[in-house]
């Protein structure tokens, strides 16, 4: 079909928003690592925060907020209080509502459209770990100005990644003992496919120690998926 005004659409990786006949907007996304398993991703005009438990003072305000599960170090809610308004969409899990029952929840494979804000929750949950079990951790892919980017939650390699699709920016988490480590999130890497991988959940708590030069050494040898860290400034995609 052809193409209209106002449409989002994707060439060589890079997108437009086809904003008249004579030309073109590129646009960018913003994604931020703040800490721990915590982004900040800014796009279309809005704010949205998943696991916001590392955050900078002043922070800005929240248009939505994405939790993963019900642990301390992802569903906060002192620090949700300090960047949540009047407006604030809450996503999570059945088990998060006990804890904040503020949160609409979204079952795996379920997706919701925000004004062109799509968010579908997956599955995230440990295999031979006692953790994390099935069902009680989402992980979340967020679509917006043709980009897809997966937030995978404290999980392992799990066989649902194989049907994740067409994803831009994979944030996995790579401190070990509660979810991947380094090696088992660079096979997890090699299914996914993206083009970027932000690593997360790691040197923040103890018995989450990792090397991300090491990580970044270890998906070279194995495939031409860039890694950033994302942090302070983030990168624009
Ligand atoms: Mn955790």
């Amino acid at each position: 079909r052809s193409r209209g005004l106002g449409d989002v659409y994707k060439r060589q990786g890079i997108t437009f928003l086809l904003s008249n006949i004579n030309f073109v907007l590129v646009i960018f996304m913003k994604i931020q690592w703040l800490g721990h398993a915590t982004f900040r991703i800014e796009t279309n005009g809005k704010i949205i925060y998943i696991d916001p438990y590392v955050l900078p003072k002043n922070s800005p305000l929240a248009d939505m907020i994405l939790i993963t599960h019900d642990h301390f170090d992802h569903l906060d809610t002192g620090k949700i209080g300090e960047i949540r308004k009047p407006g604030t969409i809450f996503l999570g899990n059945e088990k998060t509502v006990k804890s904040f029952r503020e949160i609409m929840v979204i079952g795996y494979w379920e997706t919701r459209d925000f004004n062109g804000i799509k968010v579908t929750a997956v599955p995230g949950y440990n295999t031979g770990k006692r953790f994390h079990p099935k069902g009680d951790v989402s992980g979340f892919i967020l679509e917006s100005e043709g980009k897809r980017i997966y937030h995978a939650g404290d999980t392992d390699l799990i066989p649902e990644m194989n049907s994740l699709e067409e994803i831009d920016v994979a944030l996995l988490p790579i401190g070990g003992t509660y979810t991947m480590d380094m090696e088992e999130a660079v096979r997890a890497a090699l299914i996914i496919r993206p083009k970027i991988i932000i690593p997360m959940h790691y040197n923040s708590l103890q018995g989450l120690e990792a090397d991300p030069a090491e990580f970044r050494k270890m998906l070279s040898e194995n495939s031409s998926i860039e890694m950033e860290t994302a942090h302070p400034n983030g990168i624009e995609i």
